[in-house]
């Protein structure tokens, strides 16, 4: 199919109501968002939602996230538990996306058979006129191909779903650069399901304990369930294999040096994603920095764009430095780890 492609900002209000039509018509936009470009159609149409898991192959027991613009979800939920009125209140419009009791007029399909549903109020314009315009709630996952890192730019859109969607338009790069946090309001309790940049430190501010669900941290078990079906799949992963190296950056510095050495020896070209910090201190020129330690808000927005630029420069592995796992740093060691099946080496 051929894809029109619009490079506009939230101004350009002809192309967005273009947009909207194609939406309101049955068809498959992309979008930018603050987190990541979105992949959406219409969330009440089961056929124009199916489109969305053909155009990225994404299995259809990964269920999707309804974006909406207004803060009346009354229609979409069966009722608003009260910490999630509490978490609306305080984080949306934004990257936090709150899973509720769904009611019967959003189609199985979008919430691949589950009583919930998983609704997110985004920051960004475009995405808002969007879906303001279109009248509508729109489904919408990451847009790209499953398996493959979040898109950040539009570019990273087009490499992946240019003649497999209608309509593609965008144009910045998204600030936040990691899909929204998840969390599960639907049993009176707020349990993180996916970590991102509202963090737990800030919904505790406003709703007391949070709950991180294990799959956050870790592999899950032989033939364990998750409570999100996305996060047992691998994901956000470069073509070749990723290691992480967690320790202190010294003795990391120093493993990973040893390494591109033996890998030198067997004619294997090895991959480093470093950090400002340590930039320099490593050998060869197959390394990219992926911001300061001092800055995680701008490692979140570059790990995915870093991923990507490993498969254009063609390595054969690739090790990354670790982080502690606090604040956003939980989220950016959450998408590392998917992104390396869970390969950590400690040091
Ligand atoms: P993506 O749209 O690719 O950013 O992924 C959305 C994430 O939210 C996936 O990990 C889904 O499994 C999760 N998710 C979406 N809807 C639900 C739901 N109703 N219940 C649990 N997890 C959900
Ligand atoms: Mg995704």
């Amino acid at each position: 199919m051929e894809t029109k492609v619009y490079y506009i900002d939230e101004k350009n209000d002809e192309i967005i109501k273009e947009a909207s039509k194609v939406i309101r018509s049955g068809g498959t936009v992309v979008f930018p968002t603050e987190t990541v470009y979105g992949l959406g159609a219409n969330a009440l149409d089961y056929k124009a939602c199916l489109k969305i898991f053909k155009a990225k192959g994404r299995p259809q027991d990964n269920p999707l996230i309804v974006h909406v613009a207004d803060f009346d979800i009354s229609n979409y939920v069966k009722n608003v538990p009260e910490k999630a009125q509490i978490l609306m209140e305080n984080f949306w419009p934004g990257p936090l996306t709150i899973i509720m009791p769904k009611s019967d007029i959003i189609p199985d399909e979008v919430t691949a058979g589950l009583k919930n549903v998983a609704l997110r109020m985004p920051l960004n314009k475009i995405a808002r006129k969007l879906i303001t315009y279109s009248n509508l709630p729109i489904a919408a996952p990451s847009a790209n191909i499953s398996g493959r890192p979040s898109p950040t730019s539009i570019e990273h859109c087009i490499e992946d779903l240019n003649g497999k969607v209608d309509m593609i338009i965008g144009g910045e790069r998204c600030e936040v650069g990691l899909e929204s946090t998840v969390v599960d309001t639907s049993d009176g309790n707020v349990t993180i399901l996916r970590p991102g940049a509202v963090t737990k430190e800030m919904m505790e501010e406003v709703v007391g304990n949070v709950f991180i669900d294990s799959a956050v941290l870790d592999r899950l078990k032989e033939g364990e369930k998750p409570r999100a079906p996305g996060m047992k799949y691998r994901h956000y992963a470069p073509k070749s294999p990723l290691i992480i190296i967690q320790g202190d950056l010294k003795s990391s510095v120093s493993y990973i040096n040893e390494k591109i050495d033996e890998n030198n020896v067997k004619g294997l070209k090895t991959g480093v994603l470093a950090t400002d910090e340590t930039f320099k201190e490593y050998k060869g020129e197959l390394k990219i920095s992926v911001g300061s330690r001092k800055k995680p808000g701008i490692i979140a927005a570059n790990l995915f764009d870093c991923l990507r630029e490993f498969d254009k420069i063609d390595v054969d592995i690739i090790y990354a430095e670790g982080f502690n796992e606090d604040g956003i740093n939980l989220a950016i060691m959450n998408r590392l780890k998917k992104a390396a099946g869970y390969n950590i080496v400690k040091v």
